[in-house]
């Protein structure tokens, strides 16, 4: 955990490292504001039709070249199935209509945090597939034909339990 070169946010000086509540936080010694490291929450949806999966390569790092589910952080004023449906028409033009909440997936092994991934279904109604600038390629893989390498922060694990059945 990196807690060094942060100011503080209430008053813009340095934040120095103090043991608080058992953890290690960093804290204002000016004014005494705690910064109170948190997930990210981010959503995804799959998309799954005559039994393959939806899939999409990444254009950017991190994963950059990975394949992975549409996906992205929640903004602060939406829910996590506004995100889902906001990502899937940005990453890919497709409107998609939520089914089901399928789980919550933790990873930390993102270099930009720690998160919380909410995973919907999601039946497209609408619009039309395209390429995006967040896309290098996009295409629907059987459970026997995964594309590699899968894209880390929860990607992988929910690909590879829906090619196991776990969400039929
Ligand atoms: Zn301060």
């Amino acid at each position: 955990m990196s807690i060094q070169n942060h100011f503080c946010l209430m008053c813009g000086t340095r934040m120095v490292p103090e043991k608080l509540e058992g953890r290690l936080r960093e804290q204002c010694p000016a004014c005494g504001w705690i910064y109170y490291q948190q997930v990210k929450l981010s959503a995804a949806v799959l998309i799954e039709e005559d039994g393959r999966i939806l899939l999409f390569q990444r254009a950017h790092e991190p994963w950059k070249g990975t394949w992975n589910l549409p996906a992205g952080y929640v903004e602060v004023d939406e829910t996590p199935a506004q995100a889902a449906v906001r990502e899937v028409r940005e990453e890919t033009g497709l409107e998609v209509s939520i089914t089901r909440l399928l789980g919550n997936y933790f990873f930390d092994d993102d270099p930009r945090g720690n998160g919380l991934l909410v995973l919907f279904s999601g039946q497209p109604v609408g619009g039309e597939l395209r390429q995006s600038a967040e896309t290098l390629a996009f295409n629907t893989f059987p459970p026997g034909a995964l594309p590699e390498p899968l894209c880390g922060a929860a990607h992988d694990r929910i690909i590879r339990e829906w090619a196991e059945g776990a969400f039929a």
